[in-house]
C-alpha cells in the first residue's frame, strides 16, 4: 500500500473514519457475544459438518504401543517443514499423527472449487529449494499445493511412521520416564521424546450460532468439507439447484464465482464485505524458472525479511515527524487505498445498489484482504443475488432456508463459509505437563510462552503457529523460523547428551511482558470492524494474541535465544 502523491484535505479522511466507526459500531451492537457467536464444538447433529468427505471411513487397525523420538500432532506445513529440518540434523524417528487421511493440513481439508492461494506461490510453498520444484503459476492452486505436500512427505520418508485418520486425545508428560504419553481416538498409546503441536492456526471449522440451524431440511455443508458427491466434481449437479452461501471471507470469495457458473440460482448472504483487489496471476515463465540458482527461495525469503527492516534514512525521517502526524499519514494512505478498492467495485458491478453494498468500510488489514478477478463481476449475473444483511448477518434459519428481513430464502443447499476457530494451536487435546498440570489450566490467567513455542512445565514440547508468535500474511515465513528453531533445540538436546529442555520461568515471563508491551500501542484493534483479527471486538486481551514487535525483531530474539540456550532453558540429563 503506497502513499498517494496528492493527499486530500484532512476533513475528507476524518469523515471516512467516522463512517468506519459507525459501521464498526453497527456490527459490534449486533454481536456483543464476541467470539462466542460461533460454535466450533460440532457435536450431536452438527458433528456431520466435520466429517471427512474426501476419504473412506477409517479401516480398523491394531492400536500402536511404541516409542518415537519426535511426534507431530498434525501433518500440514508445520510438520513437513520441521521434519525436513530434523532429518537434516540426523533425526530418524519421526511420526506424524494426523486426523485427515493424508498429509497437507489446510490443503487436505480445503478442496472447494476455485481453491488457490493468494500468497505468491514462490514464497508460500515450502521447501522449494530442497525439493527442486518451481510452482506452475504465480499463485498456486490448491491441488498443486496438496500434491507438493505429499511429495515432501515422500522425499523425507514421513509416510513410514505416519498414522492417519487418527486424532490425538491426550498428551501427558511422564516425569520419571521423561517421555510424553500420547493417546488417540484409535486406542493408540504411543510414547515420544519430543512432541510438536503442529495442528495449525485454523483447523477447526466453525458455524455461526444461528437459531433453527438444525431445522433446515435441504442439504448443507462447510466449505472445508466440500461435498462433491452432492455437487458433482465440476458442480454439474447444481444446474437445477438453488444454492446459498453464508459468509463472504477469503473462502467464499474463491467459491462464489465457481458456483455461479452452474447453479440455477446463487444467494450470497453477506454480513461484512471483504476488500477485493486485483489478482495479478501468470503461468511461471520456463526461462525464468530455468535460470533460478540453487537456494533461490531462501534468498527471496531473506529479501522479504530484510525489506521489513527500516533503513537508517527511514529511521532519521521518522524522527522528524511527530507520532500523531505519522499515524495521520498512515491512515490517509490506508483510506486512499480503500477508496481505490471502492472505485474498482463501482467499475466492476453494474447495479449501483449492489455495488454500494459490496463496499468495505474499514481500514485496510482490519480484515484479511482478498484478491480475485471474478468475484465482483459475478454479481452482474442474473442467477446471482447478493443478500446484504447490513452488518446483522443471518440469525435465523427455518426448514426451507435462511431468513432475513422477514423473507425466507428457499434453498436446496446451504454452504457455510463461516470460517474456523482461530489459533488454539496446542490445546486441542488434553495436554498435561509437569505435576499433571493441564495447559488450558495454566493459560487461564493468560497465555504464557517463550516465542509462542515453549511453555514452562511442558518439557520437550513445541507449539507451532500459535499465539505470542509473529503473525505473517505469508504464514510459511513464520513456520520456517519456528521449524528451524525447533530443529536446533532438538539437536542441542541430543548433541549435549541432555534428555530434556524446558524454558525457564524467567525467560517465559520476559517474553510475556515483551508481548504485552507491544500490544495496544495503537488503537487499531479497537477501531477495526469486528473480525477474527481483533477477536470479534474482544480486542483487549493483553498477552492472548500475537507478538506485535515486528517479524525482524522476532527473528532477532530467536537467534539470540538460539545462541544462548543455557540462559533460557533448563536441561536435564539422564
Ligand atoms: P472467515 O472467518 O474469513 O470468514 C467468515 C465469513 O462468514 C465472514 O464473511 C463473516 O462475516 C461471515 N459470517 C459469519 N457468521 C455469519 C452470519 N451469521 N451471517 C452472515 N455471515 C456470517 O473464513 P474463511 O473460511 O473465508 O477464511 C478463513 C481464513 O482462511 C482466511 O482469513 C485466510 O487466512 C484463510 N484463507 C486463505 C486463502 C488464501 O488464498 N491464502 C483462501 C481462503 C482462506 P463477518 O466478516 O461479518 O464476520
Amino acid at each position: 500500500m503506497s502513499q498517494t502523491k496528492t493527499r486530500k484535505p484532512q476533513e475528507f479522511y476524518d469523515e471516512v473514519k467516522q463512517k468506519f466507526a459507525q459501521e464498526r459500531d453497527l456490527r459490534l451492537n449486533f454481536r456483543p457475544e464476541g467470539t462466542q457467536q460461533f460454535n466450533s464444538e460440532l457435536t450431536g447433529n452438527l458433528a456431520r459438518y466435520e466429517v471427512d468427505t474426501y476419504a473412506e471411513p477409517a479401516k480398523p487397525r491394531e492400536p500402536l504401543n511404541d516409542f518415537v523420538e519426535c511426534l507431530f500432532i498434525g501433518g500440514g506445513f508445520s510438520a513437513l517443514l520441521t521434519s525436513a529440518r530434523l532429518r537434516e540434523k540426523g533425526v530418524e524417528s519421526i511420526r506424524i499423527v494426523e486426523r485427515g487421511a493424508d498429509v497437507g493440513g489446510t490443503w487436505y481439508w480445503n478442496r472447494y472449487p476455485g481453491i488457490a492461494c493468494d500468497v505468491v506461490s514462490y514464497d508460500y510453498l515450502p521447501l522449494l529449494d530442497e525439493m527442486d520444484y518451481v510452482p506452475k503459476k504465480h499463485y498456486a492452486e490448491g491441488p498443486e499445493i496438496y500434491s507438493h505436500c505429499q511429495e515432501i512427505a515422500k522425499r523425507y520418508d514421513l509416510y513410514d511412521l505416519a498414522v492417519f485418520q487418527t486424532t490425538v486425545t491426550s498428551t501427558v508428560w511422564d516425569e520419571a520416564e521423561e517421555v510424553w504419553h500420547v493417546k488417540t481416538d484409535r486406542g493408540d498409546h504411543m510414547r515420544a521424546k519430543f512432541v510438536i503441536c503442529a495442528n495449525g492456526p485454523m483447523c477447526k471449522p466453525k458455524l455461526s450460532r444461528i437459531s433453527g440451524i438444525e431445522d433446515f431440511k435441504g442439504h448443507s455443508f462447510h466449505t472445508s468439507r466440500w461435498d462433491y458427491a452432492y455437487t458433482g466434481q465440476n458442480l454439474e449437479k447444481l444446474q437445477d439447484k438453488v444454492v446459498g452461501i453464508i459468509g463472504t471471507g477469503a473462502s467464499a470469495v474463491q467459491i462464489v464465482p465457481e458456483v455461479a457458473k452452474t447453479a440455477k440460482h446463487l444467494y450470497v448472504f453477506q454480513r461484512t464485505p471483504s476488500s477485493i483487489d486485483f489478482r495479478d496471476d501468470w503461468p511461471t515463465d520456463p526461462n525464468w524458472a530455468r535460470k533460478l540458482k540453487p537456494g533461490w527461495q531462501a534468498e527471496r525469503r531473506q529479501r522479504t525479511i530484510d525489506s521489513q527492516k527500516k533503513t537508517p534514512e527511514q529511521i532519521e525521517r521518522d524522527k522528524k515527524i511527530s507520532r500523531e502526524e505519522k499515524i495521520r499519514l498512515q491512515e490517509a494512505a490506508n483510506i486512499d487505498h480503500m477508496m481505490r478498492i471502492h472505485r474498482r467495485i463501482e467499475k466492476e458491478v453494474h447495479d449501483p445498489a449492489t455495488a454500494e453494498a459490496l463496499k468495505p468500510w474499514y481500514m485496510y488489514m482490519c480484515k484479511r484482504p482478498c484478491f480475485h478477478n471474478d468475484y465482483l463481476p459475478v454479481f452482474n449475473r442474473p442467477n446471482v443475488t447478493l443478500v446484504d444483511t447490513h452488518g446483522k448477518g443471518i440469525t435465523e434459519i427455518n426448514e426451507r432456508g435462511p431468513v432475513f428481513d422477514g423473507q425466507t430464502y428457499e434453498l436446496d443447499v446451504l454452504i457455510y463459509a463461516t470460517g474456523f476457530e482461530v489459533q488454539k494451536t496446542g490445546i486441542y487435546n488434553e495436554i498435561r505437563g509437569v505435576g499433571g498440570r493441564e495447559l488450558n489450566e495454566k493459560y487461564e490467567e493468560g497465555i504464557r510462552t517463550l516465542l509462542g513455542i515453549h511453555s514452562q512445565g511442558y518439557p520437550n514440547m513445541f507449539i507451532m503457529a500459535g499465539y505470542q508468535a509473529s503473525f505473517q500474511f505469508n504464514l510459511t515465513d513464520m513456520l520456517y523460523q519456528q521449524g528451524d528453531h525447533i530443529a536446533r533445540c532438538v539437536d542441542y538436546v541430543r548433541s549435549n547428551g541432555y534428555s530434556t529442555l524446558d524454558v525457564s520461568e524467567k525467560s517465559e515471563e520476559w517474553w510475556v511482558q515483551e508481548v504485552i508491551s507491544h500490544r495496544g500501542k495503537t488503537n487499531r484493534n479497537a477501531e477495526c470492524t469486528p473480525g477474527y483479527y481483533n477477536f470479534e471486538g474482544e480486542f483487549n486481551r493483553r498477552q492472548d494474541g500475537n507478538y506485535n514487535g515486528g517479524f525482524d525483531k522476532y527473528i532477532e530474539h530467536m537467534e539470540d535465544i538460539d545462541s544462548h540456550m543455557e540462559n533460557h532453558f533448563n536441561f536435564t540429563r539422564k
